[in-house]
C-alpha cells in the first residue's frame, strides 16, 4: 500500500508515519514530491489491515491506497504453477482433461442417486454430486434426506465408482460428512461463512467453492484465502451466476469472471450452468461456452426425472440432453486443447 501525506506536511509528522509503519514491521520507502511526500509500504500480508487504519487515524495523512491484491495465497503471484486438484482416480481439476461433476440437484433416494450415478458416468462425468443438506430459500421446502442422503450417496460410489461431491452448510455437519464424501461443496449461499471456511481449511479434503450470487471476484478469492490459509491448498473455485437485473434467467452466468479468476489465480475454476440457467434448455449452450473459454470443468444438474424433482425441477437435465450436451462438450474440449475425460 501507499501512504500520502497531506501538502505541507512537516518532516516530523512524515517520520512520525514512518516510524509507525516499522513498529508494524514493515519498511517504509519514501519518495518526495513537488507537492506532497508518498511512503511505500512494503512487508508481508498480515496485519495490512492494522497498519491501514493506523494510517488513516494520523493528522498528516490524506490517504492510504492499497495495491495488489489482498489475497495471497491464492494469487498467481504467490504460486505460477497451476493446482491440480484430484478426487478420484479419474477426476482432475487443473489439469489436461475437462472434468464433468454431474448429478441431482438433491438426493432423493437410493434408487435415484445410484441410477443417475450410473447413467452420468456412462456419458462421460467423472464425479457425481447430490445434495444432502439443502439451502432453501423457504424453510417449508425439502431440506435434503440429510445423514441418510450421505448414506446413499456412498452407495452410488460403490456402484458407480465415481467419487461424491456434497454441501455442507454448517461447521457441524464436517464430520458426518467427511466420512462420506471426496470433496466438500461450499454454497453459494456460504461463500462468505467463514467458520465453515476454516473448517473445511483444517480438513485434508479438496474444496469446492462457489461463488455467492453478490459477490465480487476478490470477495471469491478472499474466501479461498480462508481455505488455503488454514493449511488446505486443495480448492477448486466454482462460477455459478450473478444476481443481475435481468430475470429471464435465474442467475447471470459470468463467463468473464472464470477467464479473469484463471488469470489472478493459480486455483482451477469451473462453471455451474444449472444454477446459472434456472432452466433446461439453456444448460447445454452455457456449458459449451464453459468449455470454449477455457474454464476447468463443469458441474450440471442431471434427474431421472425432473419434472418429479424435490428442488430445482426446471433446470435438470434428463439422461438423454446429458449425454448429448457431453457429446458436444467432448468436440470443443478437444478445440480447447483439453482431452474430454
Ligand atoms: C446446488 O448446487 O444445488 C446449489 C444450491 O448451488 P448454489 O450454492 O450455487 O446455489
Ligand atoms: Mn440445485
Amino acid at each position: 500500500m501507499v501512504v500520502v501525506m497531506k501538502a505541507g506536511a512537516t518532516p516530523r509528522q512524515i517520520e512520525g508515519v514512518v516510524a509507525a509503519i516499522r513498529e508494524f514491521g514493515f519498511s517504509a520507502h519514501v519518495s518526495e514530491g513537488l507537492e506532497r511526500t508518498v511512503i511505500g509500504v512494503v512487508g508481508s500480508a498480515s496485519g495490512r489491515d492494522e497498519v491501514m487504519q493506523a494510517m488513516l487515524a494520523l493528522d498528516a495523512v490524506d490517504r492510504v491506497v492499497p495495491v495488489g491484491a489482498p489475497y495471497k495465497l491464492a494469487s498467481r503471484v504467490h504460486q505460477s504453477a497451476r493446482t491440480r486438484v484430484q478426487i478420484g482416480p479419474n477426476c482432475v481439476f487443473g489439469g489436461e482433461t475437462f472434468a464433468v461433476i454431474a448429478g441431482p440437484c438433491s438426493v432423493e433416494d437410493e434408487e435415484q442417486i445410484v441410477r443417475t450415478a450410473v447413467a452420468v458416468r456412462e456419458a462421460g462425468a467423472t464425479a457425481l454430486r447430490g445434495g444432502a443438506y439443502k439451502p432453501r430459500t423457504s424453510p417449508y421446502s425439502f431440506q435434503g434426506l440429510q445423514a441418510e442422503g450421505l448414506r446413499m450417496l456412498a452407495a452410488a460410489r460403490e456402484a458407480s465408482g465415481l467419487p461424491v461431491v456434497t454441501e455442507l452448510l454448517d461447521p457441524r455437519h464436517i464430520e458426518i460428512v467427511d466420512a462420506y464424501a471426496d470433496m466438500f461443496q461450499i454454497g453459494a449461499r456460504n461463500m462468505q461463512n467463514f467458520e465453515l471456511l476454516k473448517e473445511v481449511g483444517r480438513s485434508h479434503k479438496p474444496v469446492l467453492l462457489k461463488r455467492g450470487m453478490s459477490a465480487t471476484i476478490d470477495e471469491w478469492l478472499m474466501a479461498a484465502e480462508y481455505v488455503l490459509s488454514e493449511g488446505n491448498a486443495q480448492v477448486v473455485l466454482c462460477e455459478r451466476g450473478i444476481r443481475t437485473y435481468e430475470p429471464g434467467t435465474r442467475f447471470t452466468l459470468d463467463l468473464s469472471a472464470v477467464a479473469l479468476a484463471q488469470q489472478l489465480t493459480h486455483l482451477p475454476v469451473i462453471v455451474d450452468p444449472s444454477q446459472a440457467a434456472g432452466r433446461a434448455n439453456l444448460v447445454a449452450p452455457l456449458a459449451r461456452a464453459a468449455c470454449a473459454l477455457g474454464a476447468d470443468g463443469l458441474i450440471v444438474e442431471v434427474h431421472p426425472d425432473p419434472p418429479h424433482a424435490r428442488s430445482d425441477a426446471q433446470q435438470q437435465l434428463r439422461f438423454d440432453q446429458f449425454s448429448e450436451m457431453m457429446q458436444d462438450v467432448a468436440r470443443i474440449a478437444a478445440i480447447a486443447q483439453r482431452q474430454p475425460t
